[in-house]
Parts: C-alpha cells; sequence; structure tokens
C-alpha cells in the first residue's frame, strides 16, 4: 500500500529566496517544490511515497525560533497523526538540533518516523543539497521500522536529540557527539537496527512554555559572580550551566560557587554540562567538580547542550517539583543519554 507522508514546512535555508538582506522564507514550498522534482514523481524507477505539505503561517529564519514554535511544530504533527504514515519537519538549520531534541520528548512513544531535515543551500539555487535530503527524508518518514524523532542530513540519519550542528558552511551540517548515527544512506540505505528505538505508544506532553525558565551561563576564565547573578535576576527556574572538562567550574571562586549554592537551594535545577565537544560529565572526578554534588547540581551525562536545554524546559513546563526535575533529568526518556552509569 502507498504510504502517505506529511511534510511540515517552517522555514529555514531549504525553501528561501536571495534578497538585498541575504537569504529570507518564502511561502508557497509546495508548488515549488512539485515543480522541481515532478519529473522524479512521474517516472521515477523507485517512486517517491505520496505526500502533503502544510506550512506554518509564519514561516522563519531558525535563528528566531521560540518555544511556542515547539508547541506549534508538535500540535500540528498530533492533529494530523492519524492521517498520515509519518512525518517530515522542514526546518532551519541553526536550531534543528533543538526542535529535533524538543520534538522527541514533547511527542514520547512513537508508533511511526519524524525526520526533520533541511539544506544548506535552497531548493531552488544551483547546486542545492535540499533535493537530496528532502527526498531521502520522505524515503525515511515512509519506512516501518522507524520510532523515533530524527535528523537527516548528507547521508546521515542521527537521533534527533543526539544531534548538534556542527558546521556553519559544510553539507555535512550535524553530528552526534556522544552517539553513533542510526544509519548512513548512500545509493542503499543502511540502518543499524539495534540502536534504533521500539515502537512506543503515541500519548504527546505538549505543556506550555514560559520562554525565560531556562538560562544557560558558561563558565570562563576570570567569569565574576555579578554575570551569573544577572542572569539568575531574570528568574530562571532552570539553569544548564556549562563548565570545563568533565564538569569543573572554577570553585576557586567562592562567590560564585556560593551564589550557585545558593540558587540551587532556592529551588533552580542546575545542570551540568561540559564544554567538550564529545564525551560525558563526571561529577567529582577532580576536586573542583565535587562540590556540586553536594550542593544538588544535576550531572548532565552526556546530554547535548541542545537536549539538556529543551529537556529541563520540558520538564519544567509541566509544574513537576524541582526534585522531581532533578530526578528526571538524567534518566534516559527517547535515547537521549546514556544515564550517570560512570562512577566518579
Ligand atoms: N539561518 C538558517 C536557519 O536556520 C540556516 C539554515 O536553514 O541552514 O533558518
Amino acid at each position: 500500500m502507498t504510504r502517505r507522508i506529511l511534510i511540515l514546512y517552517t522555514g529555514g535555508t531549504i525553501g528561501m529566496v536571495p534578497s538585498e538582506q541575504g537569504y529570507v522564507p518564502a511561502a508557497g514550498f509546495e508548488g515549488r517544490l512539485r515543480q522541481h522534482i515532478g519529473h522524479h514523481l512521474a517516472s521515477a524507477h523507485q517512486p517517491l511515497p505520496d505526500f502533503a505539505v502544510q506550512e506554518l503561517d509564519t514561516l522563519i529564519d531558525s535563528a528566531n525560533v521560540q518555544p511556542d514554535d515547539w508547541r506549534t511544530i508538535a500540535s500540528t504533527l498530533h492533529q494530523n497523526w492519524h492521517q498520515y504514515d509519518g512525518f517530515v519537519v522542514l526546518h532551519g538549520t541553526d536550531t534543528m538540533a533543538y526542535s529535533a531534541s524538543m520534538l522527541s520528548f514533547m511527542l514520547q512513544g512513537l508508533d511511526k518516523p519524524v525526520v526533520f531535515t533541511g539544506s544548506q543551500i535552497p531548493l531552488e539555487q544551483p547546486r542545492t543539497d535540499a533535493l537530496s535530503n528532502l527526498t531521502t527524508s520522505l524515503m525515511l518518514a515512509a519506512r516501518d521500522d522507524l520510532f523515533e524523532v530524527v535528523l537527516y542530513f548528507d547521508g546521515k540519519l542521527l537521533r534527533g536529540n543526539r544531534s548538534s550542528k556542527r558546521h556553519s558552511i559544510g553539507f555535512g551540517a550535524f553530528g552526534s557527539p556522544n552517539f553513533p548515527a542510526l544509519g548512513e544512506v548512500g545509493i542503499y540505505f543502511d540502518l543499524r537496527n539495534e540502536l534504533l528505538l521500539p515502537a512506543g505508544q503515541p500519548g504527546a506532553v505538549i505543556p506550555h512554555f514560559n520562554t525565560s525558565d531556562v538560562a544557560i551561563q558558561p563558565v570562563y576564565p576570570g567569569l565574576q559572580a555579578n554575570v551569573l547573578e544577572a542572569v539568575l535576576s531574570t528568574n530562571p527556574k532552570g539553569l544548564v550551566l556549562q563548565s570545563y572538562g568533565v564538569g569543573n567550574p572554577p570553585d576557586g571562586n567562592t562567590e560564585l560557587m556560593s551564589l550557585l549554592e545558593q540558587a540551587s537551594r532556592q529551588g533552580i535545577v542546575v545542570i551540568n554540562l561540559s564544554q567538550c565537544q564529545q564525551g560525558p560529565v563526571i561529577q567529582g572526578a577532580y576536586a573542583t567538580g565535587s562540590m556540586l554534588n553536594t550542593i544538588g547540581v544535576v550531572s548532565g551525562s552526556d546530554l547535548t547542550l541542545e537536549a539538556a536545554f529543551t529537556k529541563l524546559h520540558w520538564l519544567l513546563a509541566q509544574g513537576l517539583s524541582p526534585e522531581q526535575v532533578r530526578h528526571q533529568l538524567p534518566q534516559p526518556v527517547r535515547g537521549e543519554c546514556s544515564g550517570n552509569t560512570r562512577p566518579a
């Protein structure tokens, strides 16, 4: 039976057109796409699945994505869930890893694929990578063995909540720093079945977000307490701390450390991530990091920044207590982390 896919176009380079200020999003993607791939649809040896295209009312450069946009994307997929066999979300590359991560949490268990993709060069420009990313994503979305939010780009199939944008101009824009690719696509589709999540019960959790609930604070040589103070004055309920190496903050700055302790005591959930491009946090492997264990800072395991930030947002938006959020943050929900399994 022919499978039917919904393509949701949210904006991003893939559908952009040139303007005097540089590329801008443009409406009418379906007509432009069909014009481009019409002959593939008519005479293909390997036909593409049937598809419909919906586009959001406000198309964005994904640099402008807001937590509310995640609600819009999730609700659109949720409303159309039973009408289609799979979904392709066309999204700008800048924040695609954030949105794919968040969607994996919001949509929970899946019984069909959700594939995020986009391109580095717009559909209608020479040398575009849009067609190969989009047509391959359509085929991935039509599979009956994918039950998760994935990101497909330039021959690589990645778990959405493990992905991260790693190249600003290369076609291979995405990596999965702490988890292997789920598959490679060349002439053939080569998926690693042992890594794929099993089918789940659809049960979306799509809460309302408070934009200022989560903040991010990187540490750097010379970071002063008043910088963190300014961040905390925006009243976040959660803070992603990006420390060094295996999770080491500058503990010599006692003012900074007592501010963190105070924040944590007052119910702000702090999660500690590494600034390294790869590898987990092992909080307490060094004395510099061990203090964080005593003040209730959650060790971020091998979560990407995108997955940690969105998971924290998603848990807080459900009105859970700080203790509940601290407990749930390091536990894998949709394969986003390995958990804190390594002793310090
Ligand atoms: N600025 C664009 C966006 O994220 C980049 C892209 O799509 O590749 O929407």
